[in-house]
């Protein structure tokens, strides 16, 4: 028997192995069962080049749970290991600046076991005792019997065993007992071993009888040996693909379409993704694209290894060239890494354009679920952006679909304004601006429908990128203002009538802290809505752009919304309005206006006379004088504003018109609109 002490120049690595590793215990399994797939393939070829001359049936990996023992076993029929290679590949663990790199790497196992090649190893995290019983696939060789209880001393020395291959057995620690359930390996086996190459078996199948659940004849095997993302696209049916989604992802819709990734050179990789079905975003954070390591699952969270906007998608990827053994915001810097990401987005972007090109009527149909990548992608990734204006699709209210360029000739001719920019209007909500969608299309302009939280910020985008083109929303302004063709028809009030009835209106306009209104008037014809309420693009953008970032922006989210409210000088009861204001009100309110042009004067003159002079120079009577008549003209025009309000309150038109604007935008509510129906009764 040899005894020896393991070859790693840390004092004892198994307390810290066990120590920085906690959190990712599970992955011992993991690493045994890939240590026994390797040995397993590795006879395979051996004997398929003829080194190997024994009989070679269908070896397995074969996983089991002695609960009574305590002990967790991992056997395969590989090509086992002789005595040196024990000394070799086990007792000497290079080792190198272990301290230093395991503090920097504590949180993260795949880090610290990709770089020690520690994988074997791993076991000592949930076991106090590992023992190894093996014999290599070389001629003459002898079983060996290692075993090592978790300091660094080892023994080694001869044993019986029957084939060839290799057992581990790990003796459970007790603070990891749950690794000797049955349901918890099982549960492990399937995420990290689904599609191993080798067959792996854990226990028997088993089947309910007599209100039991008793073992078959069967073998459990957990694995697919040959998923489909190894397999070449030209054997695979559109069949092929959904059933392997099924296996990935059982409780997901089917997905709207696959794009399958082979690359060899300059670097390999291979994979299946699938664009999925989003009914919520809930939904797209649950499943999530896994990355393996030759058939290996090595983690779901593959943030900077794709771009970010394709982390929704579905699916695996499979490349060993993709640093696993390092830290996050390494990866992100590698070159390597950022080739892969790269190649994966142009792959995408192509496979897009083929599907537009050669079925577009899919593409159309499947748009309104594919939108939300497509719109991520291109405001996020600009190579992503530049691809995909070739089939990155506008949808109108009417419901058909255009690329840019399509949508551009289409809408050219009759929206463009004056100053040559084209305008493109747009609805987000159909119904709520249903008045406004129909003003558009009388006019002959096309609507789009952006009802994505996303579009908005894609249209600035595309603003950003393309000169002398905006998009407007429906309700922006009226409709002769959305698209300002020549200079528009001229509101035929005079200045003082003007000033009155934008008092009038003013003083009913509903007041809270959450919207506000301001008046303006404008000629529509006199076939437009008398009153109608408009909402600033720029700054209903910036509110809604702040709600989605929050930060920066934070100051226009707590603004209040602002309003306009525009009255249709041509129409006849606005007209009403104007002409009963005037006779019931100019007599009263003239004198006032002689005052205030009287202060407003001496004011005037006051301080024409003060103007090359400095502040000390001016007598006080004349500061004083000019305060005093500021204070009797702003007095005047309260009291000016107090005769229009009070017109404005006894005159139910006013309220009545506002009210009938409010509901055609939805924004009349509560007890406000239980006024409007009373009030409406009584006019009745
Ligand atoms: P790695 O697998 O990264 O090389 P490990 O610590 O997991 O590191 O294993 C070290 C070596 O021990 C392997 O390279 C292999 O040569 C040998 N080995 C481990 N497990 C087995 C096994 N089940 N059968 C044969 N050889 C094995």
């Amino acid at each position: 028997m040899q005894q020896g002490n393991i070859g790693v120049t840390s004092e004892n690595i198994f307390p810290v192995i066990k120590k920085f590793l906690y959190s990712d215990h599970e992955i011992f399994l993991r690493e045994l069962v890939s240590n026994a797939v390797d040995a397993t393939q590795k006879l395979k070829t051996l004997s398929s080049v003829g080194e190997y001359k024994g009989e070679l049936k269908n070896p397995k990996v074969k996983v089991s749970v002695d609960k009574n023992a305590g002990t967790l076993t991992v056997s395969d029929e590989g090509i086992g290991m002789t005595e040196e290679e024990i000394d070799k590949y086990i007792n000497q663990i290079a080792f190198s600046g272990a301290g230093e790199f395991l503090d920097k790497y504590k949180d993260n196992a795949n880090a610290i076991i990709g770089h020690f090649g520690l994988g074997f190893y791993s076991a000592f995290m949930v076991s106090n005792k590992v023992e190894i019983f093996t014999k290599s696939y070389k001629e003459g060789s002898k079983a060996v019997h290692w075993s090592c209880d978790g300091n660094p001393n080892f023994e080694l020395e001869e044993c019986e065993k029957e084939g060839i291959g290799t057992d581990i057995v790990l003796h459970i620690d007790d603070d990891s007992k749950e690794f000797l359930e049955n349901n918890r390996i099982q549960e492990l086996l399937t995420k990290y071993c689904k599609f191993l190459p080798v067959e792996i078996v854990f226990g028997k199948k088993k089947e309910w009888k007599d209100g039991k659940e008793v073992d078959t004849a069967d073998d459990n095997i957990i694995n697919n040996t040959a998923p489909a993302w190894i397999k070449k696209p030209a054997d695979l049916k559109e069949e092929d693909y959904t059933a392997f989604y099924r296996e990935l992802y059982p409780y997901a819709d089917e997905p709207l379409f696959h794009i399958h990734l082979n690359v060899d050179y300059p670097f390999n990789l291979t994979g299946i993704l699938y664009f999925p079905k989003v009914k919520n975003t809930i939904e797209l954070q649950k499943n999530k694209i896994q990355l393996y390591c030759n058939q290996v699952f090595v983690t779901d969270s593959v943030e900077g290894i794709v771009p970010d906007f394709l982390t929704l998608l579905h699916g695996v990827i499979d490349s060993p060239d993709i640093p696993l053994n390092v830290s996050r915001s390494y990866l992100q810097s590698d070159s390597n890494v950022k080739k892969i990401s790269a190649h994966i987005t142009k792959k995408v972007s192509d496979s897009l354009q083929d599907i537009f090109k050669n079925d577009r009527k899919q593409f159309e149909e499947k748009w309104d679920s594919l939108k939300i990548f497509i719109s991520y992608g291109m405001l996020t990734e600009d190579k992503f952006y530049e691809r995909a204006n070739a089939f990155n699709l506008f949808k109108t209210t009417d419901g058909q679909y255009y690329t840019y360029d399509e949508y551009k000739k289409l809408v050219e001719a009759n929206q463009t304004d004056k100053d040559g920019s084209i305008i493109y209007l747009y609805a987000a909500d159909p119904d709520a601006q249903y008045s406004y969608i129909e003003a558009a299309k009388a006019k002959g302009y096309s609507v789009l429908l952006f009802n994505d939280q996303l579009d908005v910020h894609l249209a600035s985008k595309l603003e950003q990128k393309n000169e002398k083109v905006r998009y407007v929303r429906v309700d922006a302004d009226t409709i002769d203002r959305l698209i300002v063709k020549e200079d528009a028809a001229k509101v035929e009030l005079t200045d003082a009538q003007q000033a009155a009835m934008t008092k009038i209106f003013s003083s009913q306009a509903p007041k809270n802290d959450k919207a506000d209104f301001i008046v303006s008037l404008n000629a529509m014809g006199a076939e437009a809505q008398p009153v109608v309420i408009t909402q600033n693009e720029w700054m209903r953008r910036m509110k809604e752009m702040s709600a989605l970032q929050g930060g920066m922006m934070g100051f226009y989210g707590s603004m209040p919304d602002s309003y306009t409210l525009v009255l249709n000088t041509d129409h006849s009861l606005i007209k009403d309005i104007v002409e009963k204001q005037a006779a019931e009100l100019d007599a009263k309110v003239a004198p006032i206006n002689d005052e205030i042009a009287v202060c407003k004067k001496q004011v005037e003159e006051l301080k024409a006379k003060h103007k090359d002079k400095k502040d000390e120079e001016i007598p006080e009577v004349e500061k004083d004088a000019i305060k005093t008549q500021e204070a009797r003209e702003s007095e005047l025009e309260k009291q000016k504003t107090d005769i229009y309000s009070q017109f404005a309150a006894s005159e139910p038109k006013v309220r009545q018109l506002i009210d009938l604007a409010l509901l055609a935008n939805g924004m009349l509510k509560g007890e406000a609109l239980s006024e409007f129906v009373k009030r409406s009764t009584n006019l009745l």
